[in-house]
């Protein structure tokens, strides 16, 4: 058969940078509900979709009580991410952490919540806060 060029070959790796500069985020936005140890930072290659910078993926509820396991969240980075001012990374690190839930149960938030509007707000805040926790 044939393959779009370049399409197939999904890569992923443990992205320990982005997982420290996340860290840093819910520390200095007091976002206290979000278990650090169950939040994993991960960029992927060779992803075909040109749009997506980044997307968060949740373990739901019926793979929870499967696998007997609280609820898991991973920040998949795409290419794109890498390309991005330091700036516009950091929101986009915020926007991902925003579809977290308060009850950290394995849902997500979505884009009523998740907007500019809230990720402006905490982005400045977080500018704001930073140098000084
Ligand atoms: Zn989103």
């Amino acid at each position: 058969m044939f393959r779009k060029k370049g399409g197939g070959k999904l890569k992923y790796e443990d992205a320990f940078d982005l997982q420290a500069r996340m860290e840093e985020i819910i520390r200095v936005l007091g976002m206290n509900h979000i278990d650090t140890t169950r939040v994993k930072c991960l960029r992927s290659f060779g992803s075909s979709s040109y749009r997506t910078i980044a997307r968060c993926h949740a373990l739901g509820k019926v793979m929870q009580l499967a696998m007997s396991s609280g609820a898991w969240y991973a920040i998949e980075f795409l290419e794109r991410f890498d390309k991005m001012d330091r700036k516009e990374q950091d929101k986009v690190i915020i926007h991902e952490l925003l579809h977290i839930p308060k009850t950290f149960g394995g849902g997500f938030r979505h884009h009523d919540f998740v907007c500019d509007g809230n990720v402006e707000l905490l982005h400045e805040r977080f500018e704001n806060l930073r140098g000084v926790l």
